[in-house]
């Protein structure tokens, strides 16, 4: 059966089409998108969507019709996925997270081990930076069975990328759903990382973030720095900065809170943000970041029983992933709203590779 999806629903950017393709390659059903990223000026397909939607089609052996920069519609036919190795470049900074958010799903339901290499961005605005899918997604997926490693070979920023990762995935038989209601804060880490830039930058924007934690009351935080310069072969091509947050909890997962350096605005002020985002969320006392909800929407619906998790808020990122996965797949996801955040419970269909 042919499946339609209307890519302009709720918040009608690349989320919905990758959602949609993804899910569709797994369950090997036909899918037509129309009204691709309506919502965003230009809309249609960025190089970043058209890498992410080639990588799916190429590892499930599948063909797609209208896959060109601007294309507002598309007709993609999956076939099963295959392990194997694979390359995929953005060709741009187009960031290598957002391609592997809509691939994971892919290689781990593969008939065999994948070995991947993505070139691109590794550290995006509006996308979770490398960092946050190693420390805070992939334990999350682990949890749930998923076997798969990240490296980060070298950093990729804006405007010319050429960010490397390595991806290696082992095949899953079907997932466990995760449960993730209660945690306590058990320790923060501030790690600021540099590339191509003065070395006082990263000591700046840790220190800030250090002293703006402790002012709130967290005592214990772990500092960690980083600044490569060219003699590393890790270093970007381009200047970049950023601060990662992580919270450690008493349930052995994590949450991620970034925030990316730009020209112009002082190493205090992108700490700030961080720190801001970080103290929103811990004073709900719910264990799962806002952007953590979003991205377990496919995993939670493609589960094997109920996944229940707690959230900061309700995004409308998570909201419109749970509209598209929910219909694609039949998973019945309920949303509860309190004083302590949000509980998504989800029913998942017990996807079987
Ligand atoms: P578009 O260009 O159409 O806006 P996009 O392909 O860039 O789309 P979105 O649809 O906006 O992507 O989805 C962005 C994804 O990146 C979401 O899953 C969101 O949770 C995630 N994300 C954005 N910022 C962060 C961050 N700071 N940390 C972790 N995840 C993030």
């Amino acid at each position: 059966m042919v499946k339609m999806v209307d890519g302009s629903i709720g918040e009608g950017g690349g989320q919905v089409l990758r959602y949609a393709v993804s899910t569709c390659a797994l369950l090997g059903e036909e899918l037509r998108i129309y009204n691709i990223r309506a919502k965003r000026r230009p809309p249609g397909l960025r190089p970043q969507h058209i890498t992410a939607i080639r990588s799916v089609a190429e590892v499930c052996g599948g063909t797609v019709e209208g896959l060109k920069v601007g294309s507002s519609s598309i007709v993609f036919k999956p076939s099963k996925p295959r392990g194997g190795r694979y390359f995929f470049d953005t060709g741009t900074a187009g960031s290598v997270s957002l391609v592997l958010q809509s691939l994971l799903p892919i290689l781990c339901f593969a008939d065999g081990p994948c070995e991947v290499e993505l070139r691109g961005g590794t550290n995006n605005p509006l996308a979770p930076p490398i960092d946050y899918i190693q420390e805070v997604l992939l334990p999350a997926l682990r949890r749930m069975g998923v076997s798969a490693e990240v490296a980060l070979v070298r950093r990729g920023f804006y405007p010319r990328g050429q960010g490397i990762v390595r991806v290696k995935t082992q095949p899953v038989e079907r997932l466990r759903p995760i449960e993730a209601v209660e945690a306590e804060l058990k320790e923060l880490e501030v790690y600021a990382y540099s590339c191509n830039l003065p070395d006082h930058i990263v000591r700046r924007m840790a220190g800030a973030a250090e002293s703006m934690l402790k002012k709130s009351g967290y005592r214990d935080v772990i500092v960690r720095t980083e600044s490569l310069g060219p003699e590393d072969p890790r270093n970007a091509v381009d200047p970049g900065t950023g601060v990662f947050i992580l919270a450690r909890l008493s349930n052995g997962l994590t949450m991620g809170f970034d925030s990316l350096g730009e020209k112009g605005v002082p190493a205090e002020e992108v700490a700030r943000r961080a720190v801001d985002d970080a103290l929103q969320q811990l004073a709900t006392g719910a264990p799962v970041d806002k952007h953590l909800a979003d991205q377990l929407v496919i995993w939670m619906a493609l589960a094997d029983g109920e996944s229940r998790i707690r959230t900061s808020a309700m995004t409308s990122h998570t909201s419109t992933g749970v509209e598209v996965v929910g219909s694609l797949t039949g998973a019945s996801f309920q949303v509860g709203e309190g004083t302590r955040g949000v509980e998504i419970k989800c029913q998942g269909i017990g996807f079987r590779r």
